[in-house]
């Protein structure tokens, strides 16, 4: 590595602790998943893997962890590939040197589960505890993927199968907390192979799943993409599922088109289930007050203590059709202390401050014609904010393809400068714009893609323009 290249990865990784509560290991991984967003990133992107980090540097980051959040391990974060954290030959010692060092944080670890042997599990146990909100110390999020020893041989590349199922059950059998993620491959995998993968995720005691869609971009080979109804299909199995499952299953990326707080599904022995809220009740106000988005109840929820919830429930059983009449809107109060999690979740969509940036900007520059930007996944639920009035009603909210990464690829954080400026050039062609709203979530804290361009270069080539960044 060059001089330049160090002082860079430095950075990244010091972004990563402080900004994002990440802690990277180590891009190493012991699987070969065909799927893996790693192997199928386009010619230019700038992601930086690494080998093991030797533990004396870890155990520098770690000041700069915040002890008041969740700290993370086994996630990508910035331009930083993340591989599979039990391969770091550290490990354990590194979580002991954590533990010590913030006794009363949580940890989240990501894993495939295929390294969670007795001793690893052994050791995972000694980090268990509650916090004072009576919140998990220690939670696994297993990436399990596939069930089957076929499937796990011939699209995750793992030539030992069994582990990963040995180390789930061994996790339930211990009482370790962990929630399922399952990347939806039902065209390499199949449906029954997915089927049964969500399954054994809710009998071994998942506290919830995460089912992500099956994205690709325009590096991934034709015979891997699948059929173009997929995502539609992966949708309907999952309403399918959500009904035969004893915990919640969420869509990832959550492609919600709405700003109502829907809850998807309630945790066991959480303050929600104690309470007999149920998937597809709509909160409509929390101790009184209308609630402007999911995301700002769940918020304003967990802030509050023993919160008094306004409920409409849909008429006959559970059911998460949004098209279904509802009957009765009645009180629930949720016995919970401030700060704890109530136990219920709910899709993503736009947070209070998002919108108030938005409102923001276009009152403080006196916008009569503002060009919001956003992505695909995220359009219909700024045109929601502002059919609701919680945005100005000039705002004109453009969708910017994603050509860059191309495919299904439809999110904010994976825009580039170079879909920004392309999108730009041809709308400010067509219509006149006094104020350039850009989305934050592609650039990192010096402004930078996921190509290592800064949005300045935007500034340069459109110089008249006034652009505030949302972030
Ligand atoms: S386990 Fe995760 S990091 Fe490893 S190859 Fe599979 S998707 Fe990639």
């Amino acid at each position: 590595m060059t001089a330049g290249l160090k002082r860079e990865f430095r950075r990244l990784l010091l972004e990563a602790v402080s900004r994002d509560n990440i802690l990277p290991l180590t891009s190493v991984c012991n699987l070969r998943c065909v799927f893996c967003s790693h192997r199928r990133l386009p010619a230019g992107v700038d992601m930086h893997r690494f080998p093991p980090l030797p533990l004396k540097e870890l155990a520098e980051l770690i000041p700069f962890l915040d002890r008041h959040s969740r700290i993370v391990i086994g996630e990508s974060a910035t331009r930083l590939c993340e591989g599979e954290p039990f391969t770091h030959p550290d490990i354990l010692a590194l979580l002991g040197l954590l533990r010590r060092h913030f006794p009363c944080t949580p940890l989240q670890i990501t894993t495939n589960g295929t390294l969670l042997g007795e001793k690893v599990v052994t050791a995972l146990q000694r980090l268990q505890g509650e916090t004072e909100l009576g919140e998990p110390l220690l939670e696994m999020v297993i990436s399990l993927n596939s069930s089957t020893a076929e499937v796990r041989r011939a699209v995750l590349g793992d030539d030992e199968p069994r582990r990963a199922l040995d180390g789930l059950e061994l996790c339930r059998r211990r009482g370790l907390p962990f929630h399922g993620s399952v990347v939806a491959v039902p065209h390499l995998g199949g449906w029954d192979d997915l089927e049964k993968t969500l399954l054994l995720l809710d009998t071994q005691g998942a506290r919830t799943i995460r089912l992500f869609l099956p994205g690709y971009t325009r590096a991934t080979p034709v015979k891997e993409r699948g059929h173009n109804s997929l995502w539609e299909d992966v949708y309907l199995l999952r309403q399918r599922m959500s009904a035969r499952l004893r915990c919640p299953l969420l869509l990832e990326p959550p492609l919600k088109k709405d700003l109502v707080a829907r809850v998807e599904g309630v945790i066991e022995e959480t303050p929600a289930a104690a309470a007999g809220l149920q998937a597809g009740d709509i909160i409509t106000a929390v101790d009184g007050k209308n609630v402007l988005s999911a995301v700002a109840a769940f918020q304003r929820i967990k802030e509050a203590s023993r919160p008094l919830l306004t409920v409409r429930r849909p008429a006959g059983p559970p059911a998460r059709d949004p098209a279904r009449p509802e009957t009765a809107e009645y009180c629930i109060q949720l016995e919970k202390q401030k700060g704890a999690l109530p136990g219920l979740v709910m899709e993503r969509d736009l947070t209070k401050e998002s919108i108030d940036l938005v409102y923001g900007a276009i009152a403080r520059h006196k916008a009569r014609l503002p060009l919001l930007l956003t992505s695909r996944a995220a359009a219909p639920l700024w045109q929601a904010a502002r059919e609701q009035g919680l945005i100005p009603s000039c705002t004109c909210i453009s969708i910017v393809p994603n050509r860059f990464f191309g495919g299904t690829i439809c999110t904010a954080g994976l825009l580039t400068v170079s879909d920004l400026y392309r999108h730009l050039t041809s709308v400010l062609q067509e219509r006149e714009a006094d104020l350039l709203l850009l989305p934050g979530a592609p650039f990192d804290r010096r402004g930078l893609d996921l190509c290592g361009v800064s949005y300045r270069e935007l500034s340069r080539a459109f110089p008249g323009a006034i652009m505030e960044i949302l972030s």
